[in-house]
């Protein structure tokens, strides 16, 4: 590990930036004063891993990125506990996906530890940027762009593996509250044999439109339906989705056209720790819209490292409304958010070894 490190070249910034206040940190928009990139070459690999100060990158207009769309990427996240410590949240599960994200995308591989003992190497710089304020954190983007300056299509022959820093607030602000879900009819977001299981940029470009229109009608995200019949429920934005349909919870089974959520297989994990019925199955919009009208659908929620749980209090499809859970945080939603924030802020106990320490 220690030998690692030092293959790290760490270049420190004479000039570090202004903080923002806690208050108003917002979602994604502040950055810290390092970063961390590595080169790779088709000849040399990946070489050259170092942490310099934040700056722009400068690419050639012909790089594949820009064409072809050549990218994936990652999110996770940092907690500072009122003791001082810094917890990474299950974050080798988020390199072990990245390198399944490159796969699929044609990318060569990262040495997962290597991209770990970075990361920690980078927090541990920039360690000042952990918000210590409950709900607060530091989030992790990790990122691979295809840099080759070229046209032709095919798989770069270079690429920049990054990672930058993000003081983040409170997703929701005003604490967790429902949110208005519209299911998309018109588009979809992922077939299956498609990309739609790596995280990578052309799922959500595909998923832009129909996300202001559902903004434009009142509500908050889009739930996807499947590619194929638009008839079976995928997942939420950048959100897996559970449905509590008579004290059984249901989440989409991995198809293959969705995200393996890190949150969703923890909440999946926890529910079973408490003995709560969990199955990973297909759903049927219609099978869902008939158990909120008879009464059946008792709580529904989307997991994602950003808002942690978020719960549905509405659902709109073909303009028909239910309202769950009249509209409030139901019990399991609230408990599993407690509880799985609670772990990762380090104030109740990791009974599943989740949390991994940086040493600063
Ligand atoms: C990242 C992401 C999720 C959530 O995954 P987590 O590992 O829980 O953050 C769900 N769906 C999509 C499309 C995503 O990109």
């Amino acid at each position: 590990m220690a030998k690692q490190i030092k293959q790290i070249d760490i270049q420190l910034t004479t000039q570090k930036k202004e903080k923002p206040q806690q208050d108003k940190l917002g979602f994604g928009v502040h950055f810290s004063d390092h970063m961390f990139i590595m080169n790779y070459a088709a000849d040399k690999g990946w070489h050259e891993p170092r942490i310099v100060p934040y700056q722009p990158i400068v690419l050639d207009p012909a790089a594949k990125v820009f064409h072809y769309g050549q990218t994936i990427f990652e999110g996770l996240k940092a907690f500072k506990t009122s003791d001082g410590r810094v917890l990474l949240f299950r974050p080798e599960r988020n390199f072990a996906r990245l390198n399944r994200s490159n796969e699929r995308l044609g990318i060569p591989a990262i040495d997962e530890e290597l991209a770990l003992e970075a990361l920690k190497a980078l927090i541990a710089v920039d360690q000042d940027w952990i918000p210590t304020e409950a709900g607060y954190s530091l989030y992790i983007r990790p990122f691979v762009i295809a840099t080759q300056p070229a046209l032709g299509v095919d798989a770069s022959t270079h690429y920049q593996f990054i990672i930058i820093l993000s003081p983040v607030g409170n997703y929701y602000p005003e604490g967790v509250n429902p949110v208005k879900i519209y299911v998309e009819n018109q588009y979809v977001r992922a077939v299956r044999g498609g990309i739609g299981a790596a995280k990578t940029a052309g799922n959500y470009a595909a998923s832009l439109k129909a996300q202001e229109t559902a903004k434009e009608k009142g509500y908050s995200q889009v739930l996807w339906l499947d590619g194929v019949h638009q008839k079976y429920i995928e997942e939420v934005g950048s959100m897996n989705v559970f449905f509590k349909i008579n004290g059984t919870v249901y989440t989409p089974a991995l198809s293959g056209s969705i995200l393996d959520g890190i949150t969703r297989s923890s909440i999946i994990q926890l529910l079973r720790h408490w003995g709560i019925p969990v199955e990973e199955s297909v759903i049927s919009i219609e099978d869902l819209f008939a158990a909120a009208k008879n009464g059946e659908l008792e709580e529904a929620f989307g997991t994602g490292t950003a808002a942690v749980i978020s719960p549905i209090g509405e659902l709109n499809w073909q303009d028909e409304q239910v309202r769950i859970n009249g509209g409030v945080t139901g019990e399991i939603s609230g408990k599993l958010y407690d509880t799985l924030t609670g772990i990762q802020r380090g104030i109740i106990p990791d009974p599943f070894d989740w949390m991994i320490e940086v040493e600063i």
